[in-house]
């Protein structure tokens, strides 16, 4: 095959880190008619067809019947094809230098074709007349057409079979096979979408015999590949543990959301002195509420209730100081030991304010409604 070059590695450097959006597809390359046609009729009962006239049918007949054909395209199978030298000359710049130097056998100009089968050469020559291609066809042969349409420069046939690829036809099993193919062929947009494919689906595709085959043959697009699946891997487990975070600053923040809440409306059996609670309390709002009014019988029943005595009263004392540490006006606060705290950190050393400082300020950073209601910015938000 003429026109690709098998031995260029700059076409295979691919992106290292991020991933860039795609480039957009072409514009779209059916007559507005045409579209019009596929989109009421479905396909059409010849495949389906870029050009909307009736002369679809006199270039199908004229490649069916190949009247006064003067090119026999031969393949390594000892298949012809016959075509028409004036067309496919007009349809392919490639095809017309071809000809110019082609042997000529009775009233027959001969090109060999080698390396695709015969009905890849029957399916791509019909298209260079109608446009025309059977949808059967095209996911048999996709790759080979993919690869005539590029050497062949028909860039129409090419922007087809990258769409049918991205479309449906790429999976697995052919994916290294197609990622390799679309870089040599020059397709930046279907060499990204494999290459997306294959590092989200690492596994599945390590194990195709395409793999193999490529760490054979392209080791250096093995190691690349390698890399960006380190890469993504790398990525994922930092959102993971992001996430988890967040996670734990929100239940933070909403235990000390509830405990505000406890000490000073009261909740169910737990409140302050002059509550009088009725029998019939309606549901509180507060999801945190239930754990703090365990944590908060069991600190004023606990023997050990010093720091560090029972890990649920050390719980209990760290989230009143983080209270504290968050509460705006100690002076109003009903929650126990408030004041006491703000002594505290006022004569604290500098390590640990800034330790404080920053739990603080991430805590309220959960919420992005900007600054919570229950305390104001003594952190920022
Ligand atoms: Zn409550
Ligand atoms: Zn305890
Ligand atoms: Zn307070």
């Amino acid at each position: 095959m003429g026109g690709i070059d098998t031995n260029s590695n700059d076409t295979l450097i691919i992106a290292r880190t991020g991933l860039p959006a795609a480039p957009p597809l072409p514009g779209p390359t059916l007559t507005k008619c045409a579209r019009k046609r596929l989109q009421t009729e479905g396909v059409p009962q010849r495949g389906n067809c870029c050009i909307s006239t009736t002369a679809i049918d006199l270039w199908e007949r004229l490649f069916d019947e190949g009247h006064k054909a003067d090119v026999q395209f031969h393949t390594d199978d000892g298949g012809v094809v016959y075509a028409h030298a004036c067309i496919i000359s007009m349809a392919s710049p490639v095809m017309k230098g071809m000809l110019k130097k082609s042997k000529q056998k009775g009233r027959y100009q001969i090109l060999s074709v080698g390396g695709v089968p015969h009905d890849a050469i029957r399916v791509f020559v019909r298209f260079l007349y109608s446009s025309c291609y059977e949808n059967q066809d095209m996911a048999d042969l996709v790759v080979p057409l993919l690869v005539l349409s590029h050497s062949f420069v028909v860039p129409q046939l090419k922007q087809i079979c990258e769409q049918q690829l991205e479309q449906g036809l790429l999976n697995m099993e052919n994916v290294i096979d197609i990622f390799q193919l679309a870089l040599l062929c020059d397709a930046p947009r279907l060499s990204f979408i494999c290459h997306r494919m294959i590092v989200k689906n690492f596994k599945d595709v390590s194990e195709t015999e395409g793999w193999a085959a490529m760490k054979q043959s392209h080791p250096f697009l093995e190691k690349e590949l390698l890399e960006c699946v380190g890469h993504e891997e790398n990525q994922t487990k930092e959102r993971i543990r992001r996430k988890n975070e967040r996670k734990i600053y929100l239940q933070l923040y909403e235990a000390m959301e509830a405990l505000v809440h406890i000490c000073r409306d009261g909740c169910r059996t737990i409140g302050p002195h002059d509550k009088v609670f009725k029998k019939d309390q309606p549901p509180c709002s507060f999801e945190a509420c239930k754990g703090l009014e365990l944590l908060i019988r069991h600190f004023a029943g606990c023997k050990l209730r010093v720091p560090g005595g029972c890990i649920h009263c050390k719980r209990m004392w760290q989230l009143l100081e983080l209270h504290s540490r968050l509460c705006s006006d100690s002076d109003v606060c009903r929650v126990p030991l408030c004041r006491n705290f703000k002594d505290r950190i006022n004569q604290q050393n500098k390590k640990d304010k800034t330790k404080w400082g920053i739990l603080a300020r991430k805590i309220l950073r959960t919420k992005t409604i900007g600054v919570a209601p229950f305390f104001t910015s003594v952190y920022g938000s």
